[in-house]
């Protein structure tokens, strides 16, 4: 049985590991220590590590984390990432050392080119997805390197998860998109309810992810280019009615930008 912990990092960053059998992975190591820190303290040997992306607050660990635990680097072949050993596009299915634990590589793009998002399916009992900075809590990653319709396909890809996959987001952002959420669709009881659930939740410094696939669905409006209530929102912000998922989705971004 693999167990899923947050190591925080930064200001709200989450390095996740995944434990089994004493050895644990983990997932964007932005900072070396958390993870020397739990390896001391636990006396856990680390097995490998996986980066979704390039951007400093995933992947500046690794160089330390390398120099002293020689492990196999997972990372996107569209990248340039220092320490990758096995770079990756998707479609792959890998098998993580030490742990057993199966992925199937997702091709998530649109915060960055090569953005990859990591699915186990017998994870948890529910399957779990590590989706980097693609799909967060109530929001979606900014488009620095992809257009709309790539994050759009790429979120499309997420959203056909199964409803109880579990979501686990390297970054605490749920509150604040909530706040957005609700600017976007202020009729939603889901929504409403979620912005409670997660004041309560942070008020007792508890973590917000992993969320679910089922509960972005219903709460996420970077998800719901097909609900007429977002798409009202879009073309108010538009003008005109969007033609599509895609025009809904850029128009619903756009605004997240200025919000
Ligand atoms: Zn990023
Ligand atoms: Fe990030």
């Amino acid at each position: 049985m693999t167990e899923i912990r947050a190591l925080p990092a930064f200001d709200d960053n989450y390095i996740w590991l995944l434990r089994a059998h004493d050895q644990v992975a983990v997932v964007d190591p932005g900072d070396a220590a958390p993870v020397l820190d739990h390896l001391a303290h636990s006396g856990d040997r680390l097995c490998a590590i996986l980066a979704t992306h390039h951007h400093g607050d995933h992947i500046g660990g690794i160089a330390e984390l390398l120099a002293r635990h020689p492990v196999p680097v997972f990372g996107p072949a569209a990248e340039d990432i220092a320490g990758v050993s096995h770079p990756l596009a998707g479609g792959e299915h890998i098998e993580i050392p030490g742990i057993g634990v199966e992925f199937e590589v997702l091709a998530v793009p649109g915060h960055t080119r090569g953005h990859l998002a990591y699915y186990g399916p017998s994870l948890c009992g529910t399957g779990a997805v590590f989706c980097g900075d693609t799909l967060f809590g109530a929001g979606c990653g900014r488009l620095f390197e992809g257009t709309p319709a790539q994050m759009q396909a790429s979120l499309a890809k997420l959203a056909v998860l199964p409803a109880p996959t579990l979501v686990y987001c390297a970054h605490e952002y749920t509150q604040g998109n909530l706040r957005f959420a609700a600017a976007v669709e202020p009729g939603s009881v889901a929504v409403q309810r979620r912005v409670e659930e997660v004041a309560a939740a942070r008020a007792a410094r508890r973590a917000t992810v992993p969320t679910r696939i089922g509960v972005e669905l219903e709460t996420n409006p970077f998800l719901r280019w097909d609900e007429p209530a977002v798409r009202d929102a879009a073309a108010s912000r538009l003008g005109h009615p969007p033609t599509d998922a895609v025009e809904t989705f850029a128009a619903i971004r756009e605004w997240k930008n200025r919000f």
